[in-house]
């Protein structure tokens, strides 16, 4: 199984190269020659056997099927819940899949926690050491801190937007102790410090020099560990679904389209995207408007991203694979930072099983109370950006499942503001209300971030 860029102009590679490397040499994003055919789980399968043989199916040779048990097994050791993403009920034919069971209480802890595993697999064999690097809009920099903490192979650099995300975000990635991971406020938005991942990658010297390597929503095998929980929940399921997904940068909706390409969901594939008022994604879904715009703060902050780095994938699918129109296109959109997309791909978007559509400031809070005062539950603004779209649209027999993306103890200043009631963390999070934080300020400049990470490479081992 070989993966290649869907800028068409990089050398296939195997998986575990295409993880590492994260972004194809070209700038673009890595996708399998073609799509593995995967047996759905029986209904009783363990969650973690689920993910060995979705993970095979993609590795192909790189990884032994028992390795790769092994290390789903001590991925999701770390969560609370066995099922790893369990279902509830929130009201008539509307479930919510809970994915905030992990260390940090969002679903990106369920592609970290694997992708962790993965490096230390890979490196481990090869003896290299790398600097790992993120961009993180908040919950992304916490799931990397919590699963590359202590790694012995890597020492992680994380970029976060300076008081742009949540204290208790900030918390879980800022207070590791451990001198692996390295925390960086950039002053500036998420799309920052997206900007100076992104140059640094392009930087081939300086991608060689420290080693570097990436674990941001585009890398292939969080792509990978997300469509597991499609395939688990599809099966208790056990009829056809529609997926309702808070979106940012797409990540979470892409990996339900993988799964159904892998034969994963039986039924057919309909993905609805929620996104907040930062609403690129929805504009591009349904007018073909890919236009770059400031992103705008919102109650739902790890969606605040205005150019959602996964369509790109999306875009190469519904071109029918043609790489050189997704390479002109994203030319096109960097000379100008606005395309208009030909209707016949905006067409192909319905086609493959995704919508969109956006959910105000005011909506999303008053869904937040709204779910308290008909369950008792609290939830988090993201997921309350679903649960919106769930009702808005109800769609008789078929059932929605919307992705619960966080823990609302995540965002207890949100949570207390639209519903006055505080969110405690759960009781497994410890002390990180009151442990030590660590991360340095700096400016948005290329130059300096690239000094930093160079001077502390490899310089954070144990
Ligand atoms: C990252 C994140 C999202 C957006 O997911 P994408 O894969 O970027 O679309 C939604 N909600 C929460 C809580 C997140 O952390």
């Amino acid at each position: 199984m070989k993966y290649i860029s869907t800028r068409g102009g990089a050398e296939p590679v195997d998986f575990v190269s295409a993880c590492l490397a994260g972004l194809a040499p070209d700038g673009g994003l890595y996708m399998p020659q073609s799509w593995p055919q995967i047996t759905p789980p029986a209904p009783d399968e363990a969650y973690t056997v689920t993910a060995a043989r979705v993970f095979a199916g993609f590795a192909g040779e790189t990884i032994a099927h028992a390795d790769l048990l092994a290390m789903c097994e001590r991925a999701y050791s770390s969560f609370a819940h066995q099922s790893v993403a369990p279902l509830t009920e929130l009201g008539r034919n509307v479930w919510m899949m809970e994915l905030h069971h992990g260390p940090t209480l969002a679903f990106k802890d369920v592609a970290m926690q694997i992708i962790a595993q993965i490096y230390d697999h890979a490196l481990e064999r090869s003896g290299e050491r790398l600097s790992i690097i993120c961009a993180t809009s908040g919950d992304t920099g916490g799931a990397a801190a919590a699963a590359f903490a202590g790694a012995r192979h890597s020492d992680l650099y994380i970029l976060h937007p300076h008081e742009r995300i949540s204290p208790v975000q900030r918390r879980f990635m800022t207070t590791t102790g451990l001198a692996n991971v390295h925390n960086l406020a950039i002053d500036g938005d998420f799309d920052d410090c997206q900007a100076i991942v992104k140059a640094l990658f392009a930087d081939k010297g300086f991608v060689a020099e420290v080693g570097l390597s990436g674990v941001n929503s585009i890398n292939s095998a969080r792509i990978v560990a997300q469509a597991v929980y499609y395939a688990s929940v599809q099966v208790k399921i056990g009829s056809k679904a529609r997926f309702i997904v808070p979106s940012g940068n797409m990540g979470d909706a892409l990996a339900g389209y993988v799964a159904a390409k892998c034969g994963l969901l039986p039924y057919g594939f309909e993905c609805h995207c929620a996104v907040n008022e930062n609403d690129a994604l929805a504009r591009i879904l349904n007018a073909g408007e890919m236009k770059r715009e400031a992103a705008v703060m919102t109650p739902s902050p790890a969606m605040d991203i205005s150019v959602p780095s996964n369509f790109e994938r999306v875009l190469y699918e519904a071109s029918g694979g043609d790489a050189d129109f997704v390479r002109q296109t994203y030319e096109a959109y960097g000379r100008s930072g606005e395309v208009a997309l030909p209707d016949s791909i905006v067409a192909e978007f319905a086609a493959l099983g995704f919508t969109a559509a956006r959910v105000s400031n005011a909506e999303t809070k008053a869904e937040m109370v709204r779910v308290l005062d008909e369950t008792g539950w609290q939830i988090c603004p993201h997921t309350a950006v679903g649960t919106f779209e769930a009702r808005r649209e109800p769609r008789g027999d078929v059932v929605s499942v919307v992705l619960a993306t966080a823990h609302a103890a995540k965002f207890p200043e949100t949570v207390k503001a639209a519903t006055g009631q505080d969110a405690a963390l759960p009781a497994r999070c410890g002390d990180i209300a009151s442990r030590a934080e660590v991360f340095e300020r700096l400016p948005a400049e290329l130059g300096i971030v690239g000094d930093y990470v160079r001077k502390h490479s490899g310089k954070g081992a144990m």
